[in-house]
């Protein structure tokens, strides 16, 4: 068994070979990880035995514990969790009519460094694993008292490029004896990764796949987000396709607008033939601006002309209702600030 395991990182059969291991009977497993999917911490399993408790303690680093929370005026909060090593990510909890969602982090930073975007700024510290992710869940859960019913992987970092993790999260986090969160409710947002997204169709998570299209032509791509050095529209595209095919699953492309960049009448013409023939929708966001970066948003009349004439076209199109603003809510934003220091 792997020594350096965060507390959440096991199925419940992993837990009950970790309590044989130990000289403990395997329905131990079972309070173990019930005690894990409700947020309680180690110390606070009282119906643990305390010596089992303490070689629990010794043989698992502790889940993120969230430190700080910042309440927006719309209803979401801005979460800072500290993770065992001292590393901050961040998540946003967003309450909706349907259910409750939480928006988490796959990795501490990002390797991708689009400019728009705050968290790759200082490039990747390191991957969470599986129950880092899912610890984000089970202490949104407990300081809330509410029940998380939807997930975005839309934080800090790029889920793709933490593929083995990522899924295995899946798995967990979908499992009936645990939080048995629906597949439906799960949204995985990308950068486009065209073998990653083929592997993940293969691999049968059932997810919806987002993906971060942000521009119609590969010069302007490569001007945003440096992935697309690696691969043109036309690959990421066919990806999504043959995600749409083996899951049919409908494919979300999210559109950040930059005025003088993607907004022009043949984005939108390009827009509907790149969504052709498939299951596939457009969801605009608009601009939240990061420090110390120069692109240029949009009005949100422009958005919304934007999205007319996506409509026109035919083109299943909204605009993305933004949330949190007002608390530094875009990815990295808030981790940047607490490692600057700056006032918030
Ligand atoms: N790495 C993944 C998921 C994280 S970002 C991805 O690239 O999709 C989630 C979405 O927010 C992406 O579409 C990203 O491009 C967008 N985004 C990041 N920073 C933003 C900002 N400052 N303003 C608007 N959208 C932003």
């Amino acid at each position: 068994m792997n020594s350096n395991a965060v507390l959440g990182d096991y199925s419940l059969e992993d837990y009950a070979a970790y309590m044989l291991s130990i000289g403990e009977s395997a329905y131990r497993a079972k309070q173990l990880f019930q005690g894990i999917s409700q947020g309680i911490a180690i110390e606070e399993m009282s119906n643990l035995p305390k010596a089992v408790r303490a070689q629990i303690k010794e043989d698992f680093f502790a889940p993120p514990v969230i430190v700080e929370t910042y309440p927006s005026k719309d209803g979401s909060s801005k979460f800072l969790y500290r993770l065992h090593d001292g590393n901050l990510i961040e998540g946003v909890y967003m309450p909706h009519v349907y259910g409750v969602s939480l928006c988490i982090s796959t990795q501490v930073g990002c390797r991708m460094r689009c400019a728009f975007c705050a968290s790759g700024i200082d490039g990747l510290a390191r991957n969470l694993t599986p129950g880092e992710m899912l610890g984000q869940i089970t202490a949104a859960n407990k300081l809330t008292a509410a029940t998380v019913t939807n997930i975005v992987l839309m934080g800090s970092g790029e889920p793709l490029d933490n593929f083995e993790n990522v899924v295995r999260f899946l798995t967990l986090v979908t499992d009936e004896s645990g939080l048995n969160i629906s597949r439906r409710n799960i949204s995985l947002s990308t950068c486009g990764l065209p073998e990653c997204i083929r592997e993940l169709a293969d691999s049968n998570t059932g997810v919806t796949l987002s993906i971060s299209l942000h521009a119609t032509t590969d010069e302007i791509r490569r001007e945003l987000m440096p992935i697309a050095q690696k691969y043109t529209i036309r690959q990421v595209t066919d990806a999504a396709r043959y995600y749409f095919e083996k899951t049919g699953r409908r494919i979300v492309y999210e559109y950040t607008l930059l005025k003088g960049k993607n907004m022009h009448y043949l984005d939108a013409k390009r827009l509907r033939d790149l969504t052709k023939g498939y299951a596939a929708h457009v969801n605009l966001i608009m601009l939240n601006p990061v420090a110390g970066k120069d692109l240029r948003g949009c009005t949100k009349q422009e958005a919304e002309q934007f999205l007319k004439r996506l409509q026109d076209f035919g083109i299943s199109a909204t605009l993305r209702k933004s949330m949190g603003s007002d608390v530094a809510g875009a990815c990295g934003q808030l981790r940047r600030k607490m490692l600057q220091n700056e006032d918030f």
